[in-house]
């Protein structure tokens, strides 16, 4: 039943696929004609052949007149460049790596642990002149719902916990703890850490005697044994120029391999920022 259900899912998106395929090349074809009949670009009459007229609109549309987000198909009032050269509205490149899926949606090339996404004001320029009004209506919808980037600067962090399995001898015969697993917290640059940092408090299982320990030197982590997973609870405490209330969150321990780790993101203004590192 479920490998049904698996089958007609993949038929349906490839359906889709083919239906998204088949209305691009509608949209090249109805601008190719356009362009022949009219003979002309922007009003002006063409020096181009009509074949090599055809091929600079493709190269347009390939690269840089292409407005429309490949997520989400909406126009892209804040766009970003991946390395890779691929060009996302930020929100959706920042749900990818929320999902801590370090891939560019287009081509898969992976990006480093370490990329933040940043508008590219240039481009965002370009949008807002050639679909004025798609562009207006995009950013209001962010602004509205409080998205809307503006000046902001995003810092990337991560939480979760490292994990080794003890040997014998470390653990002796009689102890039933096979698991050494360290909670941290830090920059995806750790040497920034205590620039954001001000301590991180770990909330233990009850077993754990004293339950709650706070870190306020770099590294910001706490080294355990145990036998078993459970839910930590991790508060982060900010640097007073953050300006900003302490975050929390509940992380479940993995014991598998080296264990696993969380990317979250935080928007300070870009002020802020430019004048903490001046120090
Ligand atoms: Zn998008
Ligand atoms: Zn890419």
């Amino acid at each position: 039943m479920s490998h049904f259900l698996v089958r007609s899912d993949s038929y349906k998106s490839f359906e889709w696929m083919i239906l998204f395929i088949y209305a691009l090349c509608l949209r090249e074809i109805v601008i190719i004609i356009k362009s022949i009949i009219n003979g002309s670009d922007n009003g002006r009459t063409s020096k181009y052949s009509p074949l090599s007229h055809i091929l600079i609109i493709i190269q347009k549309q390939m690269t840089d007149d292409t407005f429309d987000c490949p997520v989400c198909f909406g126009v892209m009032a804040e766009p970003v460049v991946t390395p890779c050269q691929h060009r996302f509205c930020y929100i959706c490149i920042s749900q990818t790596l929320e999902r801590n899926n370090f891939a560019c949606p287009m081509c898969r090339a992976p990006f480093e642990e370490q990329y933040i996404p940043d508008i590219d004001q240039k481009f965002q320029e370009k949008v807002a002149a050639g679909r004025p009004d798609e562009f207006e209506k995009a950013s209001q919808a962010l602004k509205e719902n409080g998205l809307w980037r503006g000046n902001l600067q995003s810092i990337k962090f991560f939480f979760g916990n490292k994990h080794r399995l003890l040997s014998d001898e470390e653990t002796g015969e009689e102890n039933s703890n096979t698991h050494e697993w360290t909670g941290f917290v830090e920059c995806a640059d750790p040497s920034l850490s205590k620039k954001f940092i001000a301590s991180v408090e770990y909330k233990l299982h009850p077993t754990f005697k004293p339950s709650k320990v706070k870190v306020t030197k770099t590294p910001l982590e706490i080294k355990r044994w145990g036998w078993g997973v459970f839910e930590i609870k991790i508060i982060i405490n900010w640097k007073k120029w953050m300006n900003r209330e302490p975050v929390k969150y509940t992380h479940m321990l993995s014991f598998d391999g080296d264990g696993k780790r969380n990317a979250f993101l935080v928007d300070v203004p870009k002020e802020d920022y430019q004048k903490a590192f001046s120090k």
